[in-house]
């Protein structure tokens, strides 16, 4: 996404993080583009198990728990914003002294594949579309014979240029993925399959909408 802006608009993209409950941008990133660093005079960060509510060490993945430090009208105390992410350990090559966060995406999207991995569908997202024909896709998700099968919809720019061999790589490389593939053994290889521009727009485009989990009962 963001390369695709950066040429789109030739001008150099970051990314902030932050919610409308909270009024402001958390965190952003610095010229490493490597990390956001949170805004520490502002806000205070905690990571937590989010089955537990227990705090978790710095590197390791958990839910983002926001405390507001300087809002007076309507503070708000260890909000937890079911996002989620991990506090980088290493002080940052530029020289800004706030610490930095990585966000993964949000927990309640989460799907569970394979033999029980969890998965964020901007992770498939960031994948696929690193591809630069590849305008839109849905990725549907069925069982079969006791095993998860993926059949992933391409909507792409040019025709010419598609590579179905490149599109399953994308997927394959994806850590859950490949573990469900070959060492679980608990997902069939996935399908790909291409349709016309336009076709895909009556799914909505919202992360999330991209997955289409039919396993559900
Ligand atoms: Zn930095």
């Amino acid at each position: 996404m963001r390369k695709r802006l950066e040429d789109k608009w030739n001008a150099e993209v970051f990314q902030n993080y932050g919610m409308v409950e909270l009024g402001n941008s958390i965190a952003g990133e610095c010229k490493e583009k490597n990390g956001l660093h949170v805004s520490q005079l502002d806000f205070f960060i905690e990571l937590i198990d989010p089955e537990t509510g227990r705090n978790i060490k710095p590197g390791e993945k958990g839910e983002i728990v926001v405390t507001t430090l300087s809002r007076t009208g309507m503070p708000l105390i260890r909000y937890r914003t079911k996002d989620e992410g991990y506090i980088m350990k290493e002080k940052c090559i530029c020289g800004l002294p706030f610490q930095r966060i990585k966000i993964l995406g949000r927990l309640d999207d989460t799907i569970i594949i394979g033999s029980g991995d969890k998965l964020h569908p901007s992770i498939i997202e960031n994948n696929l579309f690193s591809i630069p024909y590849i305008n839109d896709f849905r990725m549907k998700i069925d069982k079969k014979n006791n095993k998860d099968r993926f059949n992933i919809i391409v909507e792409t720019t040019n025709n010419d240029k598609i590579n179905h061999e490149e599109i399953l790589k994308h997927i394959i490389e994806i850590p859950e993925i490949y573990n469900g593939i070959y060492s679980s053994k608990t997902i069939s290889m996935p399908s790909v399959e291409f349709v016309k521009p336009n076709s895909l727009k009556k799914y909505g485009n919202k992360i999330g909408n991209r997955i289409i989990d039919n396993r559900k009962t």
